[in-house]
């Protein structure tokens, strides 16, 4: 599944692709999608189908931006590595690795915050951005954890808990421009600067 939703490197204003080798599993995703007919003219239909169409005003948007992919990915690898070099040094603020047999898209930018060694949990560091101007975002809850699943049965997703916990993401935008990526490196360590003393 591939989501091309308004945030994505790649994007069509929103909706997604479903990739599949399966000649069979794709007809069934195809009939599903466009609201299960099973007789195109009088529109009969044996099953509850939906309207998942993808329009070909969306397809235009994604072919355009398609060309651009390029120099988008550059823009997110760019900030990931210039982050990587303003918050190397930090203790206990861990960056996103990159595994060696991947070339990541970088696609939202993440660092890990250890509270005990870096002296500022990561909420405070949202609220010290802020008074900077900078927009530092959390990750998802886990969904057990989501208010909609009060109720729900809940196993306990220590890890996924613990790097809700500490992950943050600041901006890292394509548009991002280096002046104001380096206001935000330097926000981050002033932050922790503040914290440490
Ligand atoms: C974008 C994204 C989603 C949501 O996809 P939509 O197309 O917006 O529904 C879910 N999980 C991850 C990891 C994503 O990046």
């Amino acid at each position: 599944m591939l989501s091309f939703n308004g945030n994505k490197l790649l994007t069509t204003g929103g909706g997604g692709m479903i990739a599949t080798d399966d000649a069979a599993l794709a007809r069934r995703d195809n009939y599903l999608t466009t609201q299960a007919k099973d007789e195109r003219v009088e529109a009969v239909h044996k099953e509850v189908g939906y309207n998942y169409r993808f329009t070909n005003a969306q397809a235009a948007v994604g072919c355009a931006l398609l060309e651009r992919f390029e120099e988008f990915l550059r823009s997110k690898r760019r900030i990931a590595a210039r982050c990587a070099d303003g918050f190397g040094d930090l203790p206990r603020l861990t960056t996103i690795a990159e595994a060696p047999w991947a070339s990541s898209g970088f696609w939202l930018y993440t660092v890990l915050i250890d509270a005990a060694g870096f002296r500022i949990d990561s909420r405070s560091l949202i609220r010290s951005l802020r008074e900077s101007g900078i927009e530092a975002r959390p990750l998802w809850e886990p969904r057990p954890q989501s208010p909609a699943r009060v109720g729900s049965l809940a196993l306990g997703c220590p890890v996924a808990e613990r790097l809700t916990e500490q992950s943050r993401c600041p901006p890292s935008s394509t548009a991002l421009a280096v002046p104001h990526q380096d206001q935000v490196i330097d926000a981050v360590r002033a932050a922790a600067a503040r914290r440490s003393r």
